[in-house]
This record gives structure tokens, sequence and C-alpha cells, in this order.
């Protein structure tokens, strides 16, 4: 029996067709390791662990890709505030890769309990500062993003798609939620790519732009991309990554790479 799985993009439970003939590449956003996992994350790792139980059970070759966020998440996850994992490493006074490492562990630890199979690739954020740098270099040269200051912002305004995953218009995303209005965004809407660091931020690298950090959903486009190409069959992630985070990643995804975002399955 084929794969039926609920497209959010469309809203519909859909029968799965590989891009490929016997070939599945997915990718599911994994988890900010900045404390103990919860019922949440069991709930979408476990649901995803079906998924590629069953492809492979149909006899797909899949390759499964599930990253590790460890920069770039703020509190709040908006474009203020503090990294949460400097936060929870300013709280427990070790450094911020202490946190990662022992948050990671427990979280593999937790989910070998739970029986869900290991991803064949876990990349993490920090690992790919580079990847993220160049796809941000993309996105500017065709007008998608803009510096500010040393950071820089994707500009809504040039992807007539985005709010398609979340059924948010711009207007709404205005004025009904949490994101901070930074008079440096040319839209309050924009989203930071990379963020120029201020003295207290432990977690930084060299950019063409500023001595800063990326934002949270640029990680999972360009990781993406480097395992699975610029498209592939599935992306997953919990429902609570839906706005902002996975609206983000299609509109970076497919502004940089003029290629379709693939299904994205919950
Ligand atoms: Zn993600």
């Amino acid at each position: 029996m084929p794969l039926k799985i609920t497209n959010v993009l469309t809203r519909k439970k859909e029968t799965f067709k590989p891009l490929n003939a016997g070939k599945v590449n997915i990718y599911v956003c994994g988890p900010t390791v900045y404390d103990y996992p919860h019922i949440g994350h069991a709930k979408t790792y476990i649901g995803f662990d079906m998924v590629v139980r069953y492809l492979r059970y149909l006899g797909y070759d899949v390759l499964y890709v599930q990253n590790i966020t460890d920069v770039g998440h703020l509190v709040g996850d908006a474009d203020e505030g503090e990294d949460k994992i400097q936060r929870k490493a300013r709280q427990d006074s070790v450094s911020p890769m202490q946190i990662v490492e022992m948050y990671t562990r427990v979280y593999f630890e937790n989910m070998d309990t739970l029986s869900v199979m290991r991803p064949d690739i876990s990349p993490r954020a920090s690992g790919h500062i580079p990847e993220q740098i160049e796809m941000i270099e993309t996105l500017i040269a065709k007008g998608h993003a803009y510096e500010v200051n040393g950071s820089v912002y994707f500009d809504v305004t040039t992807d007539p798609d985005y709010g398609k995953l979340s059924g948010r218009k711009v207007e709404e995303q205005e004025e009904g939620t949490r994101i901070e209005v930074l008079a440096e965004k040319r839209n309050p809407a924009d989203f930071a790519l990379w963020k120029a660091a201020d003295p207290n931020h432990l977690l930084r690298w060299n950019s063409p732009w500023s001595v800063g950090y990326p934002g949270w959903h640029i990680e999972c486009s360009a990781m993406s991309s480097k395992y699975l190409g610029k498209t592939f069959d599935i992306h997953g992630g919990g429902r609570d990554n839906i706005f902002p985070h996975n609206e983000g990643e299609i509109a970076q995804s497919e502004c940089a790479h003029d290629a379709p975002w693939p299904t994205i399955g919950c």
C-alpha cells in the first residue's frame, strides 16, 4: 500500500510519489539542543520514524537527514533576544558548546529509548556556517535580501508566495505576532538571515557583513540543499515550526534555488 501523508502546503492527505524511482530524500527539522526533549519532540520524531520505516519497508532507498540546531534560535523564535543555547549556558555557568554536547546526547539517548531510528546524517548548524553565508550571498545577489548595520534580512515583499505554508498574510504578521519591529528592517515581517553580534554574544563568526551569527531558518535551507539537493521529496518538522521557521525555509530555498520546495509532511 503506498504511503499517504498530509501535505501542509495543500492541507490535504496525498499519496506519496518520489521524485526519482526507488529513492526518497527526506529532511526533518531537528531539535534546538538547549534543554531536555519534551513530549512534542517525541510526537514529531516518532511520526517521521514511522514514515521512514514504512518507506524502507516499501523498498525505497531512503536518505534521512535531521539537523541539530546549535546556534541562531533566539528566545521568542523571532529576530530579537538571547540565543536559547547561550542563555542556558549563562544560567548553568558553562560554555555554550557544553550545553550543545550534553543535550544532543540526551536527545539521542531519549530517542533510542523510544526506538526511534537515528537519522543517516545529523548535521549541526554551527558546522555549516560557510554554506549559510554562501546562500545568503546568493539571496542578496538575487535581490531577495539586504544588509543593514551588519545584519542581513530577507525581504518578504520580493517573494509573492511568502505566507503560503502558514496561510498568514504579511499584513497579519505585522499586527498579530510577537515579532519585535526593528527599525532597521524595510518591512516588519522581514526576517534575519544574519545578525551582527553584540559584545555579549559568544557564538560568533566572521562574515562579509559583520562578526555575527546566522538566523534560525537559513541553517535548514543550507544543510538540506547540501545533502539532498535543491529540491527533494519530503520536508518535515513539528507543527509549531510551521511559522516562522518552515515559512522562512521555503521562502529562502525557493528564492535562492528557483526550485520548488518539497512536500511538507506533518
Ligand atoms: Zn528547520
